[in-house]
């Protein structure tokens, strides 16, 4: 189970789920992308059809059925992946369920997920641009994650407090490993290419697999998301657009 997480937005958490999803279906893989995002943008960028139910409505329910879950909230999509989707009500959790009064609030999601874990080979779950409640519980379920990065000034600096919060969470997922970071929206300057080795020689440094694989910047991403299908679908011979299955293969050996 791998959550996507990043501090900030745009940094192609969302683009990345729902492709490293769609990636891994396209190798034969049964996989469920759980949208834990209010902003519900990975729901709107692989479903169209109208939802019964989505994460808030079984959002910390112990005890759901596997069954129950796949036929009253999880939905099939025309990706070849399975949809536990998001929806604005999911901002409640963050104001309901505050981590810092009781550290059982971190378990809701892990709970949530636990009668389905077995269907799936991966579980992909993207989460928001903050660190708050839903981003602690994506962590909390997880096996790994895996996080963003976009090369900018301080691109590493600013993964300091998501590491910190790595750590804490550690108290309730003792094993959560840091599967690696990957650079995103990559462009062909001599400012990327000096920031990129930067950042691969300090999170080296600190321990921290940088991938080999790079996503590059083009406009393909948004306008996959756009028709409502994951890139590595829409635009399946573009090569900075494939670079998702070189990461699927490089991240889970698939
Ligand atoms: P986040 O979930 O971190 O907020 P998104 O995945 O929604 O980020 O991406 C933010 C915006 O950047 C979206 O419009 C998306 O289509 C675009 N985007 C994502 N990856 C790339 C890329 N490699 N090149 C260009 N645009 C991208
Ligand atoms: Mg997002």
């Amino acid at each position: 189970m791998v959550a996507l997480a990043m501090e900030k937005g745009g940094v192609a958490k969302t683009t990345s789920a729902v492709n490293i999803a769609a990636a891994l279906a396209l190798k034969g893989k049964r996989v469920l992308l759980v949208d834990s995002d209010p902003q519900a943008n990975a729901t709107a960028a692989c479903y169209s059809k109208e939802l019964e139910g989505d994460l808030y409505t079984v959002y910390g329910e112990d005890e759901l059925t596997a069954e129950a879950l796949m036929n009253n909230v999880i939905v099939e999509t025309e990706h070849g992946f399975h949809l536990l989707p998001s929806s604005r009500d999911l901002s409640g959790i963050e104001g309901e369920a505050l981590l810092k009064d009781n550290p059982a609030y971190g378990l809701l999601l892990a709970k949530t997920l636990e009668p389905v874990r077995d269907l799936f080979e991966y579980i992909i779950i993207d989460s928001p641009p903050n660190l708050g409640t839903l981003t602690a519980n994506a962590l909390v379920a997880a096996t790994d994650v895996m996080i963003p990065l976009q090369p900018e000034m301080h691109a590493v600096d600013g993964l300091g407090s998501l590491i910190d919060t790595i750590s804490k969470v550690r108290v309730l997922n003792p094993y959560l490993n840091i599967a690696g970071i990957f650079l995103t929206m990559v462009e062909r300057n001599s400012l990327h290419r000096d920031i990129e080795e930067d950042a691969r020689s300090s999170l080296t440094e600190m321990g921290v697999k940088v991938f080999d694989t790079k996503i590059k910047r083009t406009i393909k991403f948004g306008q996959a998301a756009d028709r409502g299908r994951p890139a590595v679908l829409e635009f399946p011979k573009h090569h900075s657009v494939r670079a998702y299955l070189d990461l699927v293969e490089e991240a889970f050996d698939v």
